[in-house]
């Protein structure tokens, strides 16, 4: 079997050099455990921070070890009660042909309601991330005008698209790319920018209007935060979801933080585990809206475990429209 270790800690963006392509043997079954060949695996903004060695609300990954990370699969094997083969499961052990696992850690999918794929999307963590994130987290309420950046990208495309179902006055989106921009139009969103077209804050002002606006899905930070913090309504919220901009690059701003005094702003960042409880309600809401087609998802392949480092840092660059998956077996 083969695995993707890290092969050194990144500084800055990532390279191919940081990665190495192994083999491993497949471990026998212990009581309880499972082998499964892996279909699917995710790349995730979240893995560039589990690559430097600091404490964080997930531990580091371990150098020459193999890397960790959302991967849908089939069971080839069981010694655990709960799964037999052929079984698909979602599960944590990504970045591996094969995984061997104690059979409480996977979960089983249902592949006839959904592909496969969709589970490390729109209907697992990436979607429940944007749900929680802009009803609970940023408290969305019928009639907000919501802005949100990364906005064509795995979570920002559904953060969009949720408020439009849930009654928003307006939806605006900002992306790299003018293909994306037209993309985010094309998918429901009121207004699109393009980051690189001008400073975010004069063309979010543009975007906004006399609206303002009321809530800010924050995926990506520096600029965009201070962008939003200025153009937004008194009394606005802010989910913190992610700072993208700075992952590979020093941090910037928001300089004008001070304004969410008077403007009696809330900023409050979350992490998707946390809010777990909400994930039947969730789930049952999703199913509807892509039955209903109020919400449509993008997936972008990349094929082979050999090239997910580069999937990887492609993500982290923009090459992405959607969730960003890799194809194995
Ligand atoms: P995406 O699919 O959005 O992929 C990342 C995107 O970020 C790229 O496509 C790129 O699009 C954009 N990007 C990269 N650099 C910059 C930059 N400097 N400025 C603006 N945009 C940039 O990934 P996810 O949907 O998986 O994650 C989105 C965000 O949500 C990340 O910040 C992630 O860390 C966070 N997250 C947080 C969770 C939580 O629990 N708090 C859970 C899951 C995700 P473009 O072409 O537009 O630049």
């Amino acid at each position: 079997s083969r695995e993707i270790q890290l092969a050194s800690r990144p500084e800055g963006w990532p390279t191919e050099e940081n990665f190495r392509l192994a083999e491993a043997a497949v471990p026998e079954l212990q009581e309880g455990q499972i082998l499964v060949r892996n279909l699917y695996m995710s790349v995730d903004p979240y893995m560039r921070g589990r690559m430097n060695d600091v404490k964080s609300y997930v531990p580091p990954f371990t150098l020459d070890a193999p890397l960790e990370g959302g991967a849908v699969g089939e069971v080839v094997e069981s010694r655990s009660e709960s799964h037999k083969p052929g079984d698909k499961i979602l599960h944590g052990l990504g970045w591996r042909d094969y995984a061997v696992l104690d059979g409480k850690r996977a979960r089983v999918i249902d592949t006839e309601q959904a592909p496969a794929s969709a589970y490390l999307g729109v209907l697992g963590m990436t979607g429940l991330t944007a749900y929680v994130g802009l009803t609970k987290v940023a408290e969305f309420r019928e009639g907000d005008v919501v802005f949100v950046s990364g906005a064509a990208g795995a979570v920002g495309s559904l953060v969009g698209q949720i408020a439009k179902a849930l009654g928003a006055k307006k939806v605006i989106g900002s992306a790299g790319s003018a293909e994306k921009v037209q993309h985010l139009l094309d998918l429901g969103f009121d207004e699109a920018f393009n980051y690189h077209d001008g400073p975010v804050k004069d063309s979010l002002k543009k975007a906004a209007g006399a609206d303002g606006i009321d809530v800010y899905f924050d995926n990506v930070g520096g600029e965009h935060l201070e962008a939003a913090l200025s153009v937004m309504n008194k009394f606005g919220r802010i989910a913190m979801c992610g700072a993208i901009s700075q992952y590979n690059d020093a941090p910037v701003g928001p300089r004008n933080l001070a304004i969410a005094i008077g403007k009696e702003i809330t900023l409050r960042g979350f992490i998707v585990g946390s809010y777990n409880q909400y994930a039947d309600e969730f789930a049952s809401l999703m199913t509807g809206w892509l039955q209903e087609n109020k919400v449509r998802y993008d997936e972008t392949f990349v094929d082979g475990l050999e090239n997910a480092p580069q999937a990887f840092i492609d993500l982290m660059k923009g090459a992405n429209k959607g969730k960003m998956i890799v194809t194995l077996g």
